[in-house]
């Protein structure tokens, strides 16, 4: 039986969102935080923009290094030789690539405006796949951007296409959140039934179906005999209304009616992580946690009215669905009332010292506390704010990694 996997875009759509972005420590933390999880593939941005190839390889060289460990890190690019061509030479060790081309009419006039048709963009797409084999990469996946409004029978020929060169999964991107639970089961299992690739479903949530959509998108995969890989992203943050939501996906593929029953998920997800990546991943975009988000939100265990308060306190599963502790939520969170010393891009080796020796840290020399500052001045400079416990930790542990993600030289 075919299984369901989660690729999570966070550190792809989620950044290209709008208004918002995460520096490069954080995106690494996410990464992190990913692969504890149990996550399957982390698409971990772009590496044909110059400003990512230093986060690209340092994250390439923390997965070497073993800090990463089961998560696949993959690139986004557009499904052209020379993005490929850019890719590998701006990140030359990458082995995960998704390549993505626009393959509705309304986007192949609407684009390229008669500078391409049909038949351009299946053969742009098998170059680009060709290219990446030619550069060692490992697995390839081939992108249908707007495939919601692609005809079918092109949406197939072009999966067969990428499928004949050997791509090893096909991208169904619903990019405007058009589809519906109903529709996009038939497509995604025609695609399955047809093309006989593994189908990846990429929800947008224009019209709030984003997670529904994605769980309608994988049983029409599976039920076509093809695994499935819904694309997630921490908190649903995504371009416009978003993407389908990390932590409400996997409780709607685990939790909802009857669906676990049949439709299983490959490899162990940790669902007790969730509380500690949406909270994490809320801070580093600085976009607050709504109080009704699925799972994590401030009320999602809050009850008050008194019929709902007596039946939860007789027996939660009277009004849960699930358990609180399943999600690592539970635990009193300390905030400080008194004083405060942070470390910032101004700090210095007092302070900086105290904020260390809380966290159990000590360092060999002055001098090395002095390095890691800093780096941890640096970090600040680039994320406005605080950093984290575990960016301290991290940043003290991997200073060499660290260097490496904090180093941005323009137009080099
Ligand atoms: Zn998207």
């Amino acid at each position: 039986m075919p299984k369901i996997y989660f690729i999570d875009v966070t550190n792809r759509d989620g950044v290209q969102t709008a208004k918002i972005g995460l520096s490069k420590l954080e995106k690494t933390m996410i990464n992190i935080y990913l692969d504890e999880m149990g996550i399957f593939q982390s698409e971990f941005g772009f590496p044909t923009t110059k400003h990512e190839s230093n986060y690209l390889q340092a994250n390439l060289e923390l997965a070497e290094m073993g800090v990463i460990k089961n998560i696949r890190l993959e690139g986004w690019i557009r499904a052209i030789v020379a993005d490929v061509e850019t890719a590998f030479r701006l990140v030359h060790s990458i082995k995960h690539l998704n390549l993505s081309i626009s393959t509705s009419e309304q986007m192949i006039q609407g684009k390229f405006q008669g500078r391409k048709n049909r038949e351009d963009i299946i053969n742009d797409m098998i170059q680009a796949v060709d290219a990446a084999w030619a550069h060692g990469v490992k697995t390839i996946g081939v992108n249908a951007e707007d495939a919601s409004r692609t005809e079918l029978d092109y949406l197939i020929r072009f999966g067969l296409a990428a499928k004949e060169h050997g791509a090893n999964r096909l991208r169904y991107c619903d990019t405007l959140g058009y589809d519906n639970p109903f529709t996009i089961y038939e497509t995604a299992r025609a695609l399955a039934e047809e093309v006989k690739l593994p189908i990846e479903l990429h929800c947008h949530g224009d019209l709030g179906m984003a997670v529904a959509t994605s769980l309608a998108g994988a049983k029409g995969a599976i039920d076509g005999g093809q695994d499935a890989y819904i694309n997630t992203t921490i908190n649903g943050i995504g371009e416009r209304a978003g993407n389908a939501d990390l932590v409400a996906t996997m409780l709607a593929v685990t939790k909802s009616k009857g669906f676990a029953e049949k439709y299983k998920l490959g490899g162990t997800v940790d669902l007790s992580k969730a509380w500690e990546i949406a909270k994490y991943t809320s801070y580093s975009f600085d976009v607050p946690i709504p109080i009704n988000q699925p799972g994590v939100g401030g009320n999602v265990f809050a009850h008050e009215s008194g019929i709902h308060a007596d039946g939860v306190l007789k027996d939660p599963e009277n009004y849960e669905l699930y358990g609180f502790e399943e999600l690592g939520r539970g635990e009193p969170e300390l905030v400080d009332t008194g004083r405060e010393i942070s470390a910032g891009e101004y700090s210095g080796i007092s302070g900086f010292s105290h904020v260390m020796g809380q966290m159990a840290v000590s360092f060999s020399s002055k001098e090395e506390a002095q390095e890691v500052l800093e780096l941890v001045r640096y970090a600040n400079v680039q994320a406005h704010k605080p950093l984290v416990e575990d960016e301290l930790l991290f940043i003290a542990k991997y200073p060499e990694i660290a260097k490496k993600l904090l180093t941005l030289v323009p137009l080099a």
